[in-house]
C-alpha cells in the first residue's frame, strides 16, 4: 500500500508517502506559513529538495500543493493520486477516547473535537487537515493516531494526580503523556533489536529531542511517563521547564504583575535549558559548546536536564522493580554522545556500563553498553511517520 502520512500544526504541515511493503519513504517535505504566505518544501526519494513559495491560505491549497507535486510529471513520485490508498494523519490527544488508532469517520472525528479542550492549540488543527484531505481525497480510507493512545495503559496510581476528584471525574484531568507513537515504536525496535521478548520485558525510552519525555514500557505496555495533562510536564526540555512547583506560577505572577497565562507562556517557551542558560540556546550543541568554552549557565542547563533524566530513570527502575533494556531516542538521544554519558554514568548503582567507543557511534540501532552490563542501553531512531503507517495499514489495509 501506499500511504500518506500527515502531521499537521496551525501554520505548518509534515508529509510523507510511504510504501508500506518496503517501507521506504518516496516523497516527503512540509509546508510552512499557512495562512501568512507559504511555502512548500518536496523531496522525492533519491531526488533533489525542492522549496516553492506559493500561496496557501488554508490548509485545504496546503494539501493540494502537496498532492500536485506528487504527481508532478517530472518529480512526482506516484503517477496518479488513484495510487494514494489510505492517509495516515497524526492526532495529539485523545483524551480517555482513544486507548489506539482509529479509522476515520463522522463519529471519530466527534469524539476528537471533545477532546479539543485538553490541546486546544493542536487537536483543532489536526481536524482541519483531516477536513481538508477528505474534500480533496473523497473514499480514501483514512486512519487517525494519536500521540496518547499509547499511555492509555497506565495503571490509575500513575496517572491520578494529588487533586480534588472531581477535576479528574468532571474535566478529565489526568496524567496522559505524549509522544506516545515514538515511545511505542522504539520500544518494540529495542525489543527486537536486543532480542528481548516484548511481552515479557521492563523496557525504559528516553525520548530526548526539543520536547522530551521519558516512558516505562512494562511487557510492552505503557506504565508510567514523564508528560502529564499537557506537554509541559516531567523533564526539562529546550524551552519548557518541566515539573515545577506550582506555587511557582503565583509567585512570578505577583513578583512581575503577570497573568496566569503571561506566566505559563514564560514556562512554555523562555524556560528548560533555554532558560537555564539564561537565553543561550535550547539546542544542545550551542550549550555544548558554550559549557567548553567556560560559560557556567550553560553547563548548569546540561547538568540539570541529565540529572532529572537520570533521576526520572530511577523511578521507573522503581515502578517496574526492574530494568531489562534503556533506550535512548530522537534528536538529542540519537545524535548527543556527552549528553547520554552524563546520563549513563548516574546508572552505576544498575550495573549499567557504557561503551565510550560505541557511544560515539552514529546512525541506525546501535548497542552502547558494554558486553557484560546488567542493563543494555541502545540508541534506537525514532520514526513517527513510519509508525504512523503501519498503523494506518493495520487498520484499513
Ligand atoms: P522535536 O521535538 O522538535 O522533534 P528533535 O527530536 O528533532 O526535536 O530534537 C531537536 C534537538 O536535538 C535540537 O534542539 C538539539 O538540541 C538536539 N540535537 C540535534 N542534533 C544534535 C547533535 N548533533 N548534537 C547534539 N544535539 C543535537
Amino acid at each position: 500500500m501506499k500511504v500518506l502520512v500527515i502531521n499537521c500544526g496551525s501554520s505548518s504541515l509534515k508529509y510523507q508517502l510511504i510504501d508500506s511493503e518496503s517501507e521506504k519513504v518516496l516523497a516527503k517535505g512540509l509546508c510552512e506559513r499557512i495562512g501568512i504566505d507559504g511555502r512548500l518544501t518536496y523531496q522525492p526519494e533519491g531526488g533533489e529538495k525542492e522549496v516553492t513559495d506559493t500561496a496557501m491560505p488554508t490548509h485545504k491549497e496546503a494539501i493540494q500543493l502537496v498532492l500536485d507535486a506528487l504527481v508532478n510529471e517530472k518529480t512526482g513520485a506516484i503517477a496518479s493520486l488513484k495510487e494514494i490508498d489510505a492517509v495516515g494523519h497524526r492526532i495529539v490527544h485523545g483524551g480517555e477516547k482513544f486507548a489506539g488508532s482509529a479509522v476515520i469517520n463522522d463519529e471519530m472525528i466527534a469524539a476528537v473535537e471533545e477532546c479539543s479542550a485538553l490541546a486546544p492549540l493542536h487537536n483543532p488543527a489536526n481536524l482541519i487537515g483531516i477536513r481538508a484531505c477528505q474534500d480533496l481525497m473523497p473514499g480514501v480510507p483514512m486512519v487517525g493516531v494519536f500521540d496518547t493512545a499509547f499511555h492509555q495503559t497506565m495503571p490509575k496510581k500513575a496517572y491520578l494526580y494529588g487533586l480534588p476528584r472531581k477535576y479528574y471525574t468532571e474535566y478529565g484531568v489526568r496524567k496522559y503523556g505524549f509522544h506516545g507513537t515514538s515511545h511505542s515504536f522504539v520500544s518494540k525496535e529495542a525489543a527486537k533489536f536486543l532480542g528481548l521478548d516484548l511481552n515479557n520485558s521492563k523496557i525504559i525510552v528516553a525520548h530526548l529531542g526539543n520536547g522530551s519525555s521519558i516512558s516505562a514500557v512494562l511487557n510492552g505496555k505503557s506504565v508510567d511517563t514523564s508528560m502529564g495533562l499537557t506537554p509541559l510536564a516531567g523533564l526539562v526540555m529546550g524551552t519548557r521547564c518541566g515539573d515545577i512547583d506550582p506555587s511557582i506560577v503565583e509567585f512570578i505572577a505577583n513578583k512581575e504583575n503577570k497573568s496566569v497565562s503571561e506566566v505559563l507562556n514564560i514556562l512554555n517557551k523562555e524556560s528548560g535549558v533555554f532558560g537555564l542558560s539564561d537565553g543561550l540556546s535550547s539546542d544542545f550543541r550551542d550549550l555544548g559548546e558554550g559549557a567548553a568554552n567556560g560559560n557556567e549557565a550553560a553547563q548548569d542547563a546540561l547538568d540539570v536536564f541529565a540529572y532529572r533524566v537520570a533521576a526520572t530513570i530511577g523511578s521507573y527502575v522503581a515502578a517496574m522493580n526492574g530494568v531489562d533494556a534503556i533506550a535512548f531516542t530522537a534528536g538529542i538521544g540519537e545524535n548527543d554522545k556527552d549528553t547520554r554519558k552524563a546520563i549513563v554514568d548516574y546508572l552505576g548503582y544498575l550495573g549499567v556500563t557504557l561503551d565510550e567507543e560505541k557511544n560515539g557511534l552514529r546512525g541506525e540501532n546501535v548497542v552502547i553498553s558494554t558486553e557484560d552490563s546488567k542493563v543494555k542501553v541502545a540508541v534506537i531512531p525514532t520514526n513517527e511517520e513510519l509508525m504512523i503507517c503501519r498503523e494506518t495499514v493495520a487498520l484499513v489495509g
